[in-house]
């Protein structure tokens, strides 16, 4: 089934109830309404030159008109170009070159972002362009078309969203069903990028069988239906958002709800206890903030049942307190990757507790796990940390115009190589040790920076700790820590060396201590660790 085809059969089944709750746009659609929107759009830009197979960028933060964009390209056979919000002309212009999209569908501005003027910048075509059919770009020669969401501030050289939509009886609802009945479920419809935490991020190639098949295990898993209510505060550029959210919705009929265009707790809360919401999706951070907001008491929760929380090591305590305390009792957990649709693990709602916060859960269904020596490829022994590799439905097609990197990531046997370490207990419930990337090879001793981190966490100055390997004559590698201290707090290498004599063994005790303020951060929050090795060379010589 494709993308469209299963969206038409959902908005066949549940007409009136809710679809599309858009709380900063104060926009409300019933699945009958949304397809209509959806269908328009399609249209639309068919009306304006789209066809299957070009690249659609999107470059804005959550909001309907991302949704609708993304079911539209969907059902017109175009692919889909997530672009990160945050991006800036550099990161952009990467993007844009590297998928080689025809058609920018783009915000006005979203706080102290100015997406029309940084496009301008590298597109200035659009300042002075006779009418936006015309648009010729010299730095961006497969840039044809840029729509702006946001009408006041469209260039001259852009075609105004709404403006666009006014195309859409060019195009007959016949020749639209009959581009959605041609298309197959195994071509490409989405490129996402990776997140960019080790190196320059790479465009990920996915089908509809990718996706939309990993939206709806991820549903399933939760046991979603029609009746549920499903609060989305993560970014839709990214697959939490656009897969484990909009297409785990559309998958099962539940309602999706859109709090806010940026993360903000008080208007998440808000979102939850209004509209009644029954599941909840955020990174640990955003949990964090919820709970921690000194209104929290104030919201009545208790329409809560499920949710997910991944993109990173998931601390068991916020995990129990978001139990506890937010009445999500049957929360998961998920592991995934970009290049897998994303998710692989989940942890299962019935599981015992200890599990459903201390590992990512089991294997989803038609998918395979094995781990393996990144040296030799050869099998690890239960309970040893070894490479994580799956196989199966989810693996995306390829990198997008990168066959080396492909090759290298999916082996013959078509196995994806996640890169991470991972052990394996005898009931198959997997627990996530870290990047073989950043693994430590001290004197021959395997080091895992998160156990010293885990170890480091425990001391009551440190805010934040992140532990690299730097080269060292004598052993091959060195520990250094990178240490981030909490508000008025004083701490010198000398006692924090201290405090690790005796408490951990003596080789995983860190050479080098650098306090800072900060860390290198991609855009979606993840630390950048190579980038902390660079600098750490270039200071120790
Ligand atoms: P790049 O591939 O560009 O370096 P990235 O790997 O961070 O960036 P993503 O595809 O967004 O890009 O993230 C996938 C990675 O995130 C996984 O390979 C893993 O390292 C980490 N990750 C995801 N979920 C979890 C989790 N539940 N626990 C621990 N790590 C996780
Ligand atoms: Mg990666």
């Amino acid at each position: 089934q494709t993308i469209g085809d299963c969206f038409d059969e959902t908005v066949a089944r549940f007409p009136e109830r809710d679809a599309l709750i858009c709380r900063h746009q104060d926009l409300r659609y019933s699945w009958r309404s949304l397809r209509e929107a959806v269908d328009r759009a399609a249209r639309a830009l068919m009306a304006l030159g789209v066809t299957k197979g070009d690249r659609v960028g999107i470059w804005s933060p959550n909001c309907a008109e991302w949704a609708i964009t993304q079911f539209a390209t969907a059902k017109l056979g175009a692919i889909l170009v997530n672009i990160n919000p945050s991006y800036r002309t550099h990161e952009l212009e990467y993007a844009l070159r590297q998928s080689g999209t025809s058609t920018l569908v783009l915000q006005g501005t979203f706080k102290s972002s100015d997406y029309v003027a940084t496009l301008a910048e590298l597109v200035p075509e659009l300042q002075d362009a006779e009418s936006a059919a015309t648009l010729h770009s010299e730095r961006l020669p497969d840039l044809k078309r840029v729509i702006c969401l946001d009408d006041a501030r469209a260039l001259p050289g852009m075609w105004r969203w709404s403006a666009m939509l006014q195309r859409a009886g060019e195009v007959s609802v016949e020749r639209l069903a009959e581009i959605q009945a041609s298309l197959d479920f195994d071509e490409p419809i989405n490129i996402q990028y990776t997140s960019g935490t080790t190196g320059a991020p790479k465009g990920a190639t996915l089908s509809h069988h990718n996706i939309l098949n990993n939206g709806f295990f991820v549903a399933r898993t939760m046991r979603l239906d029609e009746t549920d209510r499903m609060v989305i505060p993560v970014p839709l550029y990214h697959c939490f958002g656009m897969v484990m959210g909009n297409l785990g919705c559309v998958t099962h009929g539940t309602a999706m709800i859109y709090p806010g265009d940026g993360f903000d707790p008080l208007a998440t809360l808000e979102a939850v206890s209004e509209e009644r919401a029954t599941a909840l999706y955020g990174v640990p951070t955003m949990f964090i903030a919820e709970l921690e907001h000194p209104e929290f008491e104030r919201f009545d929760l208790s329409s809560l049942r499920t949710g997910i929380m991944a993109g990173s090591i998931c601390p068991i305590e916020v995990m129990r307190r978001v139990i506890e305390r937010m009445n999500m009792q049957e929360v998961t957990i998920c592991y995934g990757m970009t290049e897998t649709s994303p998710v692989s693990f989940q942890t299962q709602t019935d599981a015992p507790l200890d599990k459903r916060v201390t590992t990512v859960g089991t294997i989803h269904p038609h998918l395979e796990v094995k781990l393996v020596s990144p040296d030799d490829g050869a099998a690890v022994p239960r309970g040893e940390p070894g490479e994580l590799c799956t196989r199966g439905y989810s693996v995306m097609l390829g990198y997008w115009n990168n066959d080396e990197a492909t090759a290298h990531a999916i082996d013959a046997a078509g196995w994806m190589h996640t890169g991470d370490l991972a052990t394996m207990d005898d009931e198959g419930y997997v627990a996530i040790v870290g990047r073989i990337k950043d693994m430590i090879i001290r004197g021959g001793e395997n080091i895992y920076p998160r156990e010293i981190e885990d170890f480091l966490y425990t001391h009551p100055a440190i805010s934040d700790v992140q532990i690299i390997g730097v080269p060292d004559e004598k052993y091959g590698e060195e520990i250094m820590a990178w240490v981030k201290l909490s508000e008025g707090e004083d701490l010198d290498e000398e006692s924090l060396k201290a405090f690790c004599e005796g408490r951990i063994a003596h080789f995983k005790v860190p050479r080098y201590v650098k306090f800072v303020d900060e860390f290198p951060m991609t855009v979606t929050g993840k630390i950048q660790k190579f980038k902390m090795r660079e600098e750490a060379v270039h200071e120790l010589g």
